[in-house]
């Protein structure tokens, strides 16, 4: 018998309200070593609010998350609402959450190279020659090596998003998070990002995808889950989402209205 992969991420029954609005009503996931599990719905579903809970961005009404084995551990906070029990934890397992916005989020101030190496030698203690030398390597990868020096407003977007992928992978995370990598930039630009992501899927990452891009999904994920109304209204292997979904709502949503 073969051993199962360690899970690198599990996330059960999350929910989230702002104020009276429900945003996740009871949202599950888990990510295997490797998996590439994409998040698809509508405007307003909840994708967004599912990542930043994920990695406490946004701090869950209800649910169990696990990061690497880890269990992110609650306590009762102010008006019964939950509370992580430790920040330092919270601090250490975000770590492992590498987080790739829409709209890139680099230090404006920083050249590419100091943001990169921010997180490493900031957060974690890495020796600063230790983390150029990682961040170098990283930005040979992501193909802005000889842009090293340069601040972000120098960089078109489809560079700063590279960036902000070879900063996200500085830390060696267990589990990618991006969120609708794509969705700022031009179109001419958006082949090199779904490039530098579909070559981090080929290495083995695991990592949680929100997209628009239904044809890269289609291709990259081994999971995808569909939002709708803060509910995973349906889930399953890619050819089954977009080739043959069970809900009318998919259906319609993956442009395959029969
Ligand atoms: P998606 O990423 O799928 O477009 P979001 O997770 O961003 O959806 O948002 C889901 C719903 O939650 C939306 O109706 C949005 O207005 C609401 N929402 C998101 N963040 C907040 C917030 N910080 N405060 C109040 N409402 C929010
Ligand atoms: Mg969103």
């Amino acid at each position: 018998m073969t051993e199962p992969s360690p899970q690198a991420l599990q996330v059960d029954n999350l929910h989230k309200s702002f104020g009276p609005h429900e945003v996740l009503k009871g949202v599950s996931a888990k990510a295997s070593k490797g998996d590439v599990i994409s998040i698809i719905g509508s405007s307003g579903s909840g994708k967004s609010t599912f990542l930043r809970c994920i990695n406490l961005l946004e701090i869950p009404d209800r649910g169990r998350i696990v990061v690497n084995g880890e269990e992110i551990a609650w306590k009762p906070g102010r008006g019964g609402q939950m509370q992580p029990k430790s920040w330092r934890q919270i601090e250490r397992l975000r770590t492992g959450l590498g987080m790739v916005f829409q709209s890139f989020n680099l230090w404006a101030h920083r050249t590419v190279l100091e943001n990169v190496i921010e997180a490493p030698v900031h957060v974690l203690g890495v020796p600063r020659r230790e983390a150029i030398e990682k961040a170098e390597a990283l930005l040979n990868k992501v193909g802005l090596y000889e842009k090293r020096h340069a601040y972000p407003a120098f960089l078109s977007g489809g560079q700063q998003q590279r960036a902000a992928i070879a900063r996200a992978l500085c830390v060696d995370p267990a589990v990618m998070l991006f969120d609708e990598p794509t969705s700022a930039l031009d179109p001419e630009l958006v082949g090199e990002v779904l490039k530098v992501i579909r070559d981090l899927a080929e290495e083995g990452r695991t990592m949680l995808l929100v997209t628009h891009e239904m044809r890269f999904a289609r291709d990259v994920s081994s999971h995808v889950l569909f939002l709708h109304q803060g509910r995973i209204e349906e889930e399953g292997p890619p050819k089954q989402i977009f080739d043959t979904p069970l809900s009318a709502r998919c259906r319609e949503f993956t442009g395959m209205l029969v």
